[in-house]
């Protein structure tokens, strides 16, 4: 595929890396110089490449190495995260919550691979989400156009709108969206007529179609054998039409994959699809996670990496386990454990290894332990004297939660909501301790 060629240098690079023992400052340097010539040889845009070194320059000097990994496996680690950062973390698929018949808009230059991505749209969406789906094509410039997704849309046993001699794109477009009220379609795929290059005519055509139609989606069709003109025509459509994805298609030849790198990072749009070939089933989900994965070859490094990090976590509970056993938990303790629980995506850590906490940990969820909580329960506790923080549910009247909450710029109430929270932990552990030592290593073990 087009990022076989990368897949092979990054192979190179790191191979000789992971084996590596301490690296230095500037072993990391010399290691992103090569992933930049890397990425730029791949067609990857500068600025997305310079800004992807940086990072990852930044994040491996200032990584603490975890146990048991090596520092050159450390790198391919934060070089996968920032990759996949690149490509978008999150997978997007098409959007159809709305009222049906969802009208999807296709644009994209001639010869990108539009009217066959429709066809596959249509049989993925047919098959995989059990819709009804009608397809139109609006191309009346291409005698054959037309007549092209009708055969496709055969092979796909999806139908086609019937062709009406003489009609415009925009009377088209709106007939489509008749027939699919009509006869109950959740989907219409309104495939446009591409150019050979971005053109006013073609601008102005589509825009009337959209206006016509307020699609819900429009996705843009372009072929990753043009590299970084793919990237120009996304941002030409975009500024026009307001693209909502783009599918990205012949993504199974051999030409260089930049330009699937690039495109999230220049212009904010998702890629939602990827084509894979000629065959009309040949279309897949684009899965950030597993292009760098595919990217980088290194998946065994990667979960190694991940694996020591949760060795990491679990020699934190162990400290915190044994304060409690010395009977000193605190407040401190408790900021240190509202950090972890974030860096952990959620309610983990120690808190999953305590029996009877299911139930705080649905009021914690409830009470929302995001970021800006987070920020603000810090606050809190810093806003309090050592002594306070040391036992908070004894000494804290009511005057000294007035001035905590002045303090931190929160409330009272906010103030009280953390000591709730605070004493239901303390609760928690106390259940733990009954549990004893070892049955808590065991759980923890296992
Ligand atoms: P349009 O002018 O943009 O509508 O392009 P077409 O849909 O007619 O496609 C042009 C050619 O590209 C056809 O021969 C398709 O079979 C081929 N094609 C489309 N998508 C892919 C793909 O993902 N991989 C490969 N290898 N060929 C594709």
């Amino acid at each position: 595929t087009v990022f076989d060629a990368l897949t092979g240098r990054f192979g190179d690079i790191f191979d000789r890396l992971k084996k590596r023992g301490a690296l230095s400052e500037e072993d990391v340097g010399a290691v992103m110089r090569e992933v930049r010539v890397a990425l730029l040889e791949a067609d990857v845009a500068l600025p997305v490449v310079k800004d992807f070194v940086t990072r990852v320059r930044e994040r491996a000097v200032g990584a603490e190495v975890l146990r048991s990994i090596t520092p050159g496996q450390q790198v391919v680690k934060i070089v996968h995260d920032e990759l996949v950062a690149m490509l978008g973390a999150e997978s997007e698929t098409i959007d159809l919550a709305a009222v049906a018949p969802v009208p999807v808009l296709m644009v994209g230059l001639q010869g990108s691979g539009k009217t066959t991505t429709t066809a596959k749209i249509a049989l993925r969406l047919k098959d995989k989400e059990r819709k009804r789906v009608l397809m139109a094509s609006l191309d009346v410039r291409r005698p054959a156009a037309q007549e092209q997704l009708r055969v496709l849309g055969e092979q796909a046993g999806v139908p086609t709108l019937p062709i009406v001699a003489g009609q415009q794109p925009v009377e088209i477009a709106r007939r489509a969206m008749e027939t699919g009220r009509l006869e109950g379609y959740d989907v219409v795929l309104l495939d446009t007529a591409g150019r050979l290059s971005i053109d006013e005519a073609l601008m102005d055509e589509v825009v009337a179609v959209r206006d016509a139609t307020k699609p819900h989606e429009t996705l843009l069709v372009v072929d990753a054998m043009t590299g970084q003109d793919a990237v120009e025509t996304a941002k030409r459509f975009d500024e026009r039409v307001t693209l909502t994805g783009i599918v990205m298609t012949r993504v199974d030849g051999d030409a260089r994959g930049g330009a699937a790198l690039s495109m999230r990072a220049v212009t904010g749009k998702p890629i939602k699809l990827l084509g894979v070939g000629e065959r009309i089933d040949a279309l897949e989900s684009f899965h950030p996670e597993r292009v760098a994965g595919r990217i980088l070859g290194m998946g065994d490094v990667v979960s190694l990496v991940e694996k020591a990090a949760e060795t990491i976590d679990r020699d934190e509970a162990e400290k915190t386990l044994a304060k409690l056993e010395k009977g000193n938990f605190d407040l401190d303790d408790f900021a240190g454990q509202l950090r972890q629980m974030r860096r952990m995506g959620g309610l983990g850590g120690i808190m999953n290894m305590l029996p009877g906490v299911a139930k705080m940990k649905a009021q914690m969820a409830n009470a929302n332990v995001d970021d800006g909580m987070l920020k603000k329960q810090e606050a809190i506790i810093s806003s309090m004297t050592k002594r306070e923080r040391k036992d908070p549910l004894k000494i804290l009247n009511a005057s000294r939660r007035r001035r905590i909450a002045t303090g931190s710029g929160t409330e009272v109430a906010d103030v009280n909501r953390l000591l709730k929270q605070f004493q239901q932990m303390q609760d928690a552990m106390k259940q733990m301790k009954k549990l004893g030592k070892k049955g808590f290593l065991r759980q923890m073990a296992g």
